[in-house]
Protein backbone atom coordinates (compact mmCIF):
# COMPACT_ATOMS: atom_id res chain seq x y z
CA UNK A 1 0.00 0.00 0.00
CA UNK A 2 0.88 3.89 -0.58
CA UNK A 3 0.23 4.87 2.76
CA UNK A 4 -0.30 8.86 3.85
CA UNK A 5 0.34 9.33 7.55
CA UNK A 6 -0.48 13.04 8.68
CA UNK A 7 1.65 13.58 12.44
CA UNK A 8 4.36 11.59 11.29
CA UNK A 9 7.19 13.37 12.76
CA UNK A 10 5.45 13.21 16.27
CA UNK A 11 6.22 10.46 18.97
CA UNK A 12 3.35 7.99 17.63
CA UNK A 13 2.95 9.18 14.14
CA UNK A 14 6.70 8.19 13.84
CA UNK A 15 6.71 4.72 15.26
CA UNK A 16 3.53 4.24 13.08
CA UNK A 17 5.81 5.08 9.80
CA UNK A 18 8.41 2.98 10.99
CA UNK A 19 5.94 -0.13 11.64
CA UNK A 20 4.02 0.54 8.27
CA UNK A 21 7.39 0.69 6.23
CA UNK A 22 8.89 -2.45 8.08
CA UNK A 23 5.48 -4.17 6.78
CA UNK A 24 6.51 -3.09 2.83
CA UNK A 25 4.57 -0.41 2.99
CA UNK A 26 5.44 3.19 1.45
CA UNK A 27 5.04 6.03 3.13
CA UNK A 28 4.22 9.68 2.83
CA UNK A 29 4.51 11.11 6.38
CA UNK A 30 3.20 14.78 6.55
CA UNK A 31 3.88 17.17 9.56
CA UNK A 32 4.03 21.24 10.06
CA UNK A 33 6.65 19.98 12.55
CA UNK A 34 4.54 21.98 15.23
CA UNK A 35 5.01 19.53 18.20
CA UNK A 36 6.55 16.84 15.77
CA UNK A 37 10.36 16.93 15.54
CA UNK A 38 12.47 15.99 12.12
CA UNK A 39 15.16 14.02 14.90
CA UNK A 40 11.85 11.55 14.90
CA UNK A 41 12.27 10.69 11.54
CA UNK A 42 15.94 11.13 10.50
CA UNK A 43 16.84 7.08 10.41
CA UNK A 44 14.95 7.41 7.22
CA UNK A 45 17.05 9.99 5.56
CA UNK A 46 18.13 6.66 3.06
CA UNK A 47 14.23 4.84 2.81
CA UNK A 48 13.38 5.15 -0.81
CA UNK A 49 10.08 4.56 0.36
CA UNK A 50 9.33 6.89 2.55
CA UNK A 51 8.51 10.66 1.39
CA UNK A 52 8.58 13.43 4.17
CA UNK A 53 6.20 16.30 3.21
CA UNK A 54 6.49 19.75 5.31
CA UNK A 55 2.56 20.31 5.28
CA UNK A 56 -0.08 21.74 7.35
CA UNK A 57 -2.92 19.70 6.95
CA UNK A 58 -5.20 22.24 7.56
CA UNK A 59 -4.18 23.87 4.67
CA UNK A 60 -5.92 22.31 1.83
CA UNK A 61 -4.37 20.06 -0.39
CA UNK A 62 -2.97 21.62 -3.71
CA UNK A 63 -1.80 20.14 -6.81
CA UNK A 64 1.75 21.78 -5.73
CA UNK A 65 1.91 18.91 -3.35
CA UNK A 66 2.44 15.73 -5.60
CA UNK A 67 1.03 12.84 -2.91
CA UNK A 68 0.30 10.50 -5.50
CA UNK A 69 -2.12 7.55 -5.36
CA UNK A 70 -3.09 6.98 -1.55
CA UNK A 71 -4.15 3.65 -0.30
CA UNK A 72 -4.87 4.37 3.55
CA UNK A 73 -4.78 7.65 5.52
CA UNK A 74 -3.63 7.50 9.16
CA UNK A 75 -4.66 10.93 10.73
CA UNK A 76 -1.94 11.53 14.20
CA UNK A 77 -1.40 15.34 13.30
CA UNK A 78 -2.40 17.14 16.82
CA UNK A 79 -0.67 18.28 19.75
CA UNK A 80 -1.18 15.77 22.33
CA UNK A 81 0.25 16.82 25.68
CA UNK A 82 -1.73 18.98 28.15
CA UNK A 83 0.99 21.77 28.32
CA UNK A 84 1.42 21.78 24.37
CA UNK A 85 -2.38 21.73 23.29
CA UNK A 86 -2.95 24.43 25.94
CA UNK A 87 -0.06 26.73 24.62
CA UNK A 88 -1.40 25.80 20.75
CA UNK A 89 -4.90 25.68 21.61
CA UNK A 90 -6.56 27.40 18.52
CA UNK A 91 -3.96 25.47 16.43
CA UNK A 92 -5.31 22.13 18.08
CA UNK A 93 -9.13 22.84 17.39
CA UNK A 94 -7.94 23.61 13.41
CA UNK A 95 -5.79 20.31 13.14
CA UNK A 96 -9.07 18.15 14.62
CA UNK A 97 -12.02 19.55 12.44
CA UNK A 98 -10.39 21.49 9.38
CA UNK A 99 -7.43 19.17 9.23
CA UNK A 100 -9.05 15.84 10.03
CA UNK A 101 -11.59 17.23 6.86
CA UNK A 102 -8.99 17.83 4.71
CA UNK A 103 -7.43 14.15 5.23
CA UNK A 104 -10.88 12.50 5.23
CA UNK A 105 -11.48 14.13 1.57
CA UNK A 106 -8.32 13.21 0.73
CA UNK A 107 -9.16 9.25 1.94
CA UNK A 108 -13.12 10.12 -0.03
CA UNK A 109 -10.79 10.67 -3.35
CA UNK A 110 -8.40 8.42 -3.56
CA UNK A 111 -11.20 5.71 -2.32
CA UNK A 112 -8.83 4.89 0.48
CA UNK A 113 -8.88 3.99 4.24
CA UNK A 114 -8.74 6.35 7.22
CA UNK A 115 -7.85 5.59 10.67
CA UNK A 116 -8.33 8.34 13.19
CA UNK A 117 -6.13 8.72 16.56
CA UNK A 118 -8.69 9.86 18.82
CA UNK A 119 -8.17 9.71 22.53
CA UNK A 120 -9.55 9.01 26.19
CA UNK A 121 -10.02 12.25 26.87
CA UNK A 122 -13.24 12.27 24.90
CA UNK A 123 -14.43 10.28 28.36
CA UNK A 124 -13.28 13.77 30.12
CA UNK A 125 -13.24 13.36 33.96
CA UNK A 126 -14.91 9.60 33.66
CA UNK A 127 -18.31 8.72 36.30
CA UNK A 128 -18.01 4.92 34.52
CA UNK A 129 -14.94 3.26 35.51
CA UNK A 130 -13.22 1.53 33.48
CA UNK A 131 -14.24 3.52 30.28
CA UNK A 132 -15.97 1.44 27.96
CA UNK A 133 -16.11 2.48 24.06
CA UNK A 134 -20.15 2.90 24.85
CA UNK A 135 -19.35 5.76 27.92
CA UNK A 136 -20.40 9.13 26.39
CA UNK A 137 -18.03 11.04 28.85
CA UNK A 138 -17.51 13.78 31.49
CA UNK A 139 -16.19 16.33 29.59
CA UNK A 140 -16.07 20.32 30.23
CA UNK A 141 -16.50 22.00 27.05
CA UNK A 142 -15.21 25.48 28.15
CA UNK A 143 -12.35 24.60 30.56
CA UNK A 144 -8.48 24.26 29.87
CA UNK A 145 -8.44 20.97 28.20
CA UNK A 146 -11.50 21.95 26.23
CA UNK A 147 -9.28 22.82 22.94
CA UNK A 148 -8.01 18.99 22.46
CA UNK A 149 -11.43 17.39 24.38
CA UNK A 150 -13.31 18.87 21.76
CA UNK A 151 -11.50 18.43 18.67
CA UNK A 152 -11.25 15.00 18.88
CA UNK A 153 -14.75 14.82 19.86
CA UNK A 154 -15.89 16.89 16.97
CA UNK A 155 -13.21 14.34 15.19
CA UNK A 156 -15.03 12.01 15.76
CA UNK A 157 -18.49 12.75 14.54
CA UNK A 158 -16.88 13.93 11.44
CA UNK A 159 -14.77 10.61 10.80
CA UNK A 160 -18.32 9.15 11.62
CA UNK A 161 -20.22 11.53 8.94
CA UNK A 162 -18.19 10.76 6.44
CA UNK A 163 -18.26 7.06 6.91
CA UNK A 164 -22.12 7.59 7.13
CA UNK A 165 -22.43 10.21 4.31
CA UNK A 166 -20.10 9.14 1.66
CA UNK A 167 -19.15 5.79 2.75
CA UNK A 168 -15.72 5.92 3.48
CA UNK A 169 -13.97 3.37 5.16
CA UNK A 170 -12.91 5.23 8.56
CA UNK A 171 -11.75 3.51 11.87
CA UNK A 172 -11.67 5.35 14.94
CA UNK A 173 -9.19 4.16 17.91
CA UNK A 174 -9.41 6.28 21.29
CA UNK A 175 -5.59 6.05 22.30
CA UNK A 176 -4.98 5.86 26.35
CA UNK A 177 -1.79 7.36 28.05
CA UNK A 178 1.14 5.86 26.09
CA UNK A 179 5.14 5.90 26.62
CA UNK A 180 8.10 4.82 25.01
CA UNK A 181 11.21 6.32 23.17
CA UNK A 182 11.00 9.46 21.07
CA UNK A 183 8.12 10.90 23.64
CA UNK A 184 9.29 14.35 23.74
CA UNK A 185 11.44 15.59 26.99
CA UNK A 186 10.28 18.80 27.64
CA UNK A 187 6.34 18.01 26.41
CA UNK A 188 5.44 18.06 30.44
CA UNK A 189 3.34 14.88 30.61
CA UNK A 190 4.09 12.75 33.54
CA UNK A 191 6.40 10.12 32.25
CA UNK A 192 8.97 12.59 29.68
CA UNK A 193 8.91 14.78 33.27
CA UNK A 194 9.84 11.57 35.66
CA UNK A 195 12.06 10.15 33.72
CA UNK A 196 13.94 13.28 33.11
CA UNK A 197 13.65 15.16 36.40
CA UNK A 198 14.89 11.40 37.89
CA UNK A 199 18.06 10.86 35.56
CA UNK A 200 19.18 14.88 36.25
CA UNK A 201 18.16 14.01 39.88
CA UNK A 202 15.50 16.26 40.38
CA UNK A 203 12.47 16.38 42.46
CA UNK A 204 10.06 14.73 40.52
CA UNK A 205 7.01 16.88 40.13
CA UNK A 206 3.56 15.23 41.82
CA UNK A 207 0.23 17.30 40.88
CA UNK A 208 -2.08 16.95 43.63
CA UNK A 209 -1.72 14.41 46.14
CA UNK A 210 -0.62 11.81 43.49
CA UNK A 211 -3.95 9.89 43.89
CA UNK A 212 -4.99 9.98 40.40
CA UNK A 213 -4.80 7.10 38.55
CA UNK A 214 -3.31 6.57 34.82
CA UNK A 215 -2.89 3.24 32.80
CA UNK A 216 0.18 3.25 30.71
CA UNK A 217 0.65 1.80 27.51
CA UNK A 218 4.30 1.00 25.65
CA UNK A 219 4.23 2.29 22.39
CA UNK A 220 4.96 -0.90 20.69
CA UNK A 221 1.73 -2.36 22.34
CA UNK A 222 -0.50 1.10 20.99
CA UNK A 223 1.19 0.42 17.07
CA UNK A 224 0.12 -3.10 17.21
CA UNK A 225 -3.30 -2.56 17.92
CA UNK A 226 -4.04 0.37 15.57
CA UNK A 227 -2.35 -1.51 12.91
CA UNK A 228 -4.57 -4.37 13.31
CA UNK A 229 -7.52 -2.32 13.54
CA UNK A 230 -7.00 -0.80 10.02
CA UNK A 231 -7.86 -3.81 8.59
CA UNK A 232 -10.69 -4.48 10.22
CA UNK A 233 -14.15 -3.10 9.07
CA UNK A 234 -15.41 -1.72 12.42
CA UNK A 235 -16.04 1.73 12.38
CA UNK A 236 -17.06 2.55 16.00
CA UNK A 237 -14.51 3.50 18.73
CA UNK A 238 -12.00 1.11 19.69
CA UNK A 239 -9.84 1.82 22.87
CA UNK A 240 -6.49 0.55 22.64
CA UNK A 241 -4.64 1.43 25.92
CA UNK A 242 -3.01 -1.39 28.92
CA UNK A 243 -5.55 -1.83 31.63
CA UNK A 244 -2.92 -1.90 34.22
CA UNK A 245 -3.81 1.06 36.36
CA UNK A 246 -1.33 3.08 38.51
CA UNK A 247 -1.38 6.09 40.77
CA UNK A 248 0.88 8.75 39.98
CA UNK A 249 2.75 8.37 43.25
CA UNK A 250 3.42 4.78 41.85
CA UNK A 251 4.58 6.02 38.84
CA UNK A 252 6.71 7.58 40.33
CA UNK A 253 7.89 5.25 42.73
CA UNK A 254 9.05 2.70 39.13
CA UNK A 255 10.35 5.77 37.81
CA UNK A 256 13.01 5.85 40.69
CA UNK A 257 13.32 2.13 40.54
CA UNK A 258 13.96 1.97 36.97
CA UNK A 259 16.41 4.90 36.90
CA UNK A 260 17.83 4.12 40.51
CA UNK A 261 17.85 7.41 41.23
CA UNK A 262 17.52 9.52 44.50
CA UNK A 263 15.37 12.05 43.90
CA UNK A 264 12.85 13.24 46.14
CA UNK A 265 9.01 13.71 45.29
CA UNK A 266 8.07 17.39 45.47
CA UNK A 267 4.27 18.27 45.65
CA UNK A 268 2.42 21.14 43.58
CA UNK A 269 -1.21 22.07 42.67
CA UNK A 270 -3.27 19.53 40.02
CA UNK A 271 -4.26 21.14 37.07
CA UNK A 272 -7.63 22.49 36.70
CA UNK A 273 -10.08 19.20 35.12
CA UNK A 274 -6.97 16.98 35.80
CA UNK A 275 -9.12 13.91 35.25
CA UNK A 276 -8.93 11.66 38.97
CA UNK A 277 -9.10 8.18 37.04
CA UNK A 278 -8.65 6.47 33.71
CA UNK A 279 -8.52 2.55 32.57
CA UNK A 280 -9.74 1.65 29.07
CA UNK A 281 -12.04 -1.17 28.96
CA UNK A 282 -10.23 -3.26 26.52
CA UNK A 283 -13.30 -6.41 25.85
CA UNK A 284 -13.56 -5.04 22.73
CA UNK A 285 -10.11 -5.13 21.78
CA UNK A 286 -9.65 -8.46 22.39
CA UNK A 287 -12.56 -9.48 20.86
CA UNK A 288 -12.53 -7.69 17.71
CA UNK A 289 -8.45 -7.97 17.21
CA UNK A 290 -7.32 -10.88 19.39
CA UNK A 291 -5.11 -8.09 21.14
CA UNK A 292 -3.67 -7.08 24.47
CA UNK A 293 -0.59 -5.46 25.69
CA UNK A 294 2.34 -7.24 26.21
CA UNK A 295 4.67 -5.25 28.43
CA UNK A 296 4.25 -3.70 31.94
CA UNK A 297 4.87 -0.55 33.17
CA UNK A 298 8.51 -1.68 34.79
CA UNK A 299 9.63 -3.32 31.53
CA UNK A 300 8.57 -0.34 29.07
CA UNK A 301 10.21 2.42 31.35
CA UNK A 302 13.44 -0.01 31.33
CA UNK A 303 12.92 -0.30 27.22
CA UNK A 304 12.80 4.00 27.16
CA UNK A 305 15.65 4.34 29.58
CA UNK A 306 18.22 4.63 26.67
CA UNK A 307 16.53 7.16 24.83
CA UNK A 308 15.57 9.57 27.64
CA UNK A 309 19.77 9.38 29.02
CA UNK A 310 20.47 10.29 25.76
CA UNK A 311 18.37 13.27 25.54
CA UNK A 312 19.59 14.57 29.65
CA UNK A 313 23.39 14.36 27.42
CA UNK A 314 22.64 16.76 24.98
CA UNK A 315 20.87 19.30 27.40
N1 LIG B 1 1.44 14.79 36.35
C1 LIG B 1 2.22 14.95 37.49
N2 LIG B 1 3.46 15.51 37.36
C2 LIG B 1 3.98 15.90 36.17
C3 LIG B 1 3.18 15.73 34.99
C4 LIG B 1 1.92 15.18 35.13
O1 LIG B 1 1.81 14.61 38.61
O2 LIG B 1 5.12 16.39 36.13
C5 LIG B 1 0.12 14.17 36.47
C6 LIG B 1 -1.02 14.98 35.85
O3 LIG B 1 -1.54 15.90 36.78
C7 LIG B 1 -2.02 13.89 35.49
C8 LIG B 1 -1.12 12.68 35.16
O4 LIG B 1 0.14 12.96 35.74
O5 LIG B 1 -2.81 13.55 36.59
C9 LIG B 1 -0.94 12.44 33.67
O6 LIG B 1 -0.59 13.65 33.08
P1 LIG B 1 -0.13 13.80 31.58
O7 LIG B 1 0.15 15.24 31.35
O8 LIG B 1 0.94 12.82 31.28
O9 LIG B 1 -1.39 13.35 30.69
P2 LIG B 1 -2.98 13.32 30.87
O10 LIG B 1 -3.29 11.90 31.13
O11 LIG B 1 -3.39 14.21 32.00
O12 LIG B 1 -3.49 13.81 29.54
Amino acid sequence: MRVLVAGAAGFLGSHLTDRLLGDGHSVVGADNLSTGERENLAHLAGEPRFTFLEWDICQPFTAAIDLGRVDYVFNFASPASPPEYKRLGIETLAVGSTGTRNMLEIAARHNAGFLHASTSECYGDPLQHPQTEEYWGNVNPVGPRSVYDEAKRFGEALVMAYNRSRGVNTHLVRIFNTYGPRLHPDDGRVVSNFMMQALRGEPLTIYGDGSQTRSFCYVDDLIDGIVLLSRTDEHLPVNIGNPNEFTILECAQTVLEVTGSESEMRYGALPEDDPIRRQPDISKARRLLGWEPKIQLREGLMRTLDFFRSKVKKR
